[in-house]
């Protein structure tokens, strides 16, 4: 194994996972709390991530460029990375395998030094992701540029976390034997990066440009019959994000909107804005852009219509001033008549599609 001073592994490493450079993200390795720190990102940031001091996650999207993609595995289930790297080893693209921190892998590809354009990016990935069954995974960036309603994008953690690293977790793994490379800063060094024009090659060649958004399977577009608009609790947690029971919460959202007349697919849309607000508890990663198609198309695909307001993920945004709560408490009827309405929210609560909660 080479010997390395310090200031070269900063290097390598800076190299490969420099997003913003005024902004990235953290988490307290005790909760689990993740955070945005808007600070120069220097290499005493580097430094204290590859020493196990301070995690540093990077905010991969700058404008509508990347320098490097990652794909989310939540799985253990080794034969899915696997297939996902030879899928891009058939297009000419390499692909580096990193054991995440909590569970499953990030496949990584590292492109040109100026980066490329993150929708090119992330639609080779989504293809790749198509050819190999539509596993449940997760693309870093999530949007293919920056915005005003996502000024930052989303970071992720990157690789190399010194206090996890004795663990053999966030480190670089050997496809062949699942062990972590014993040197990582030489396959670091070495990376093969891919150019734009290999992703437009594979985009033109597959037609890509034209296919359609992936997993979107919302078929009733449209019901609107709101008769309060948005209520106070969902324009608060719309605008502020929340931090626990994000898949409730994104199921009673999309439910309003509904309700307001939003077609299933803005509403999606919607939703994946809001999620980047979202600032999870206890280590819990922000809910997934296929769990919230998952969500909205349920939502959007069945029968519900109600406010659920007594539901753990709405009470706590509750305002006593909102008028379905007044029009409750002077024993009008809103909408169904309190029967039904009490009727339609145990169906709600007892159907709903919410599994494990964030
Ligand atoms: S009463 Fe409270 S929980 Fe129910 S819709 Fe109004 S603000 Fe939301």
């Amino acid at each position: 194994m080479k010997e390395r001073k310090t200031e070269e592994k900063v290097a390598i490493f800076r190299n490969l996972f420099t997003g913003l450079l005024h902004t990235y993200g953290t988490y307290n390795p005790l909760s689990g709390r993740a955070r945005q720190v808007k600070a120069p990102v220097t290499d005493r940031v580097f430094l204290d991530h590859l020493t196990g001091r301070q995690p540093y996650g990077v905010y991969l999207l700058i404008k509508d460029r990347t320098r490097a993609i990652a794909v989310d595995f939540d799985s253990e289930n080794r034969l899915t990375v696997a297939d996902f790297v030879g899928r891009a080893k058939h297009y000419g693209i390499s692909a580096y395998v990193e054991r995440s921190k909590s569970k499953g892998y990030h496949a990584w590809i590292f492109f040109e030094e100026q980066g490329v354009l993150a929708k090119k990016a992330r639609l080779v990935m989504y293809h790749l992701i198509d050819e190999i069954g539509k596993p449940e995974v997760e693309i870093f960036p999530r949007q293919d540029m920056q915005n005003p309603g996502t000024p930052y994008g989303n970071f992720i953690n990157a690789p190399l976390f010194g206090a996890l690293v004795k663990q053999k977790k966030t480190v670089f793994i050997d496809l062949r034997s699942f062990a972590p490379y014993p040197d990582q800063w030489s396959l670091l060094e070495s990376v093969e990066r891919t150019n734009e024009s290999a992703l437009e090659e594979i985009i033109e060649s597959n037609d890509l440009s034209s296919a359609a958004p992936p997993m979107v399977s919302c078929t009733n577009s449209q019901n609107s019959n709101g008769r309060y608009g948005l209520p106070i609790c969902a324009r608060k947690m719309l605008r502020d994000g929340v931090s626990q029971f994000q898949r409730s919460s994104c199921f009673r959202l999309a439910i309003h909107l509904k309700r307001l007349g939003l077609p299933c697919d803005m509403a999606i849309s919607a939703l994946k804005t809001w999620a980047l607000k979202n600032r999870p508890i206890n280590g819990r990663g922000i809910i997934r852009d296929s769990e919230i198609i998952s969500q909205t198309s349920y939502a959007y695909n069945h029968p519900y219509s109600g406010y659920a307001c007594q539901d753990a993920a709405i009470k706590p945004f509750c305002e006593p001033s909102c008028p379905v709560k007044l029009g409750r408490e002077s024993n009008r009827t809103i909408r169904f008549g309190k029967i039904e309405q009490k009727k339609e929210d145990a169906l709600q609560q007892s159907n709903a599609p919410v599994q494990q909660e964030y």
